[in-house]
C-alpha cells in the first residue's frame, strides 16, 4: 500500500518474475491485454495483475491461465497485465523499487485526471487500459502486499455492491469496505464499480505478501473460483486446479478514515502488524512530534500499518472494526 521504502530490508524472495514477452500480443490491439470472445452471450470479464509493477503474485497467475490455453465458456474474456514499464525493471536485488515508474497506477482512475493535462508512464498506460476496464462488467484487480506474512484480503470498495462477489467466492477470510484514497481513485472505485445503480463489481484482492509463494498461489486460486463463479470456464476444470482450502468463515470489516503521518517522527508506540485488534478504546497507539493518536473505539482492527514515514500526510495505518 505503501510508496516504495527504500530502507527495508529486502526479505527472500520466493517468487520470480514470470516471462511475460511471449504474451505481448494479445489480440486487442493493445500490448499485454488479452480478450477472449466466447462468440456467445455473457458477461465481460476482466483480470488485472501488475497494477503495481513489483506484485508479481497476478502476473503469475495470469501467466498461469494463458498456458492452461483458458478459454470463455460465455462472454468475453479480458486478461490485462497493467504496469509493464515498471514489471520490466524488476530487480530482485532492489524488488520495492519497481512499484511504479512515475506514479501510483492505482490512484489515477477518476476522468479528471484521465482525460486531463497531466502526463506520466502511468497515465499513458491507464488511458490504453481505459476502454477495456470500462466494457467489464465484473473485475478483478490482483494485488500483494509489503508486511511478511500478511493474511489475504479482498477490499470491496467504498459501497456494499461486491461483497456478494467476494461471499460468492468464499476466499479470501476478511472482506474489506473502507472510504477509498484521498491520493486519488484507484480502479475498483471507478465509474460504475463504485456507483450502487450500476450492476457492476470490481474487487481488489491483496493475495498476501509480496513474493511469498503464498501469494501466487492464492491469487491462482481466487482467479479459478472468481471465473467459475461467473460461468466463463468450467467447474469441474476449475475445481480441479484449486489450491488453497477456503477459510471456514468470511468476516466484514469496515475501515474508516486512515491515520495520517504529521511528520516524519511518527511511530507506533507498540508493535503492530496487519489486522491487529486492539481490544480497548483510548489506548494509545502512536506518538508524532508531540501528538498522540488514541484507538477511537474498542476492538480497533489495524490495516496495514506502514512502519514509518517517508513524507508528512503519509496515510500510516487504517483502522476498522468488523462487523460480524
Ligand atoms: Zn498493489
Amino acid at each position: 500500500m505503501s510508496p516504495s521504502m527504500p530502507d527495508t530490508p529486502t526479505p527472500p524472495l520466493a517468487l520470480s518474475p514470470p516471462d511475460l514477452r511471449p504474451w505481448r500480443d494479445g489480440g486487442s490491439g493493445v500490448d499485454h491485454v488479452h480478450v477472449r470472445d466466447s462468440g456467445r452471450p455473457g458477461p465481460t470479464v476482466m483480470l488485472q495483475a501488475l497494477t503495481h509493477g513489483n506484485e508479481l503474485c497476478g502476473a503469475i497467475a495470469l501467466d498461469w491461465l494463458l498456458r492452461q490455453q483458458v478459454r470463455p465458456l460465455r462472454g468475453r474474456l479480458v486478461l490485462a497485465f497493467a504496469n509493464m514499464a515498471a514489471f520490466e525493471r524488476f530487480d530482485p536485488n532492489s524488488p520495492y523499487a519497481s512499484r511504479c515508474v512515475d506514479e501510483d497506477l492505482n490512484r489515477v482512475w477518476d476522468d479528471a485526471v484521465l482525460h486531463g493535462p497531466r502526463d506520466s508512464v502511468e497515465l499513458r498506460r491507464a488511458r490504453a487500459l481505459r476502454p477495456f476496464i470500462d466494457a467489464a462488467d465484473v473485475l478483478l484487480d490482483l494485488h500483494s502486499m509489503q508486511e511478511a506474512g500478511a493474511p489475504p484480503l479482498a477490499i470491496c470498495g467504498m459501497t456494499d455492491k461486491s461483497l456478494p462477489l467476494a461471499r460468492a467466492l468464499g476466499q479470501p477470510a476478511t472482506m474489506l469496505v473502507d472510504t477509498g484514497h484521498a491520493a486519488g481513485l484507484r480502479l475498483i472505485d471507478r465509474g460504475g464499480f463504485a456507483d450502487s445503480a450500476s450492476p457492476r463489481q470490481a474487487l481488489l484482492i491483496e493475495c498476501g505478501a509480496h513474493w511469498e509463494a503464498i501469494s501466487a498461489e492464492l491469487a491462482i486460486d481466487v482467479s479459478l473460483r472468481f471465473l467459475r463463479h461467473l460461468g466463463v470456464v468450467d467447474a469441474d476444470w476449475a475445481e480441479s486446479h484449486l489450491r488453497c482450502p477456503l477459510p471456514e468463515r468470511q468476516r466484514l470489516l469496515r475501515v474508516g478514515e486512515g491515520i495520517a503521518a504529521r511528520s516524519q517522527a511518527f511511530r507506533f508506540v507498540m508493535p503492530t502488524h496487519h489486522l491487529m485488534v486492539i481490544p480497548r478504546a483510548g489506548t494509545l497507539l502512536a506518538e508524532d512530534d508531540g501528538h498522540r493518536f488514541f484507538t477511537p473505539h474498542d476492538d480497533c482492527v489495524l490495516v496495514m500499518p506502514s512502519r514509518r514515514a517517508g513524507e508528512a500526510g503519509q496515510t500510516m495505518v487504517r483502522l476498522g472494526r468488523y462487523e460480524d
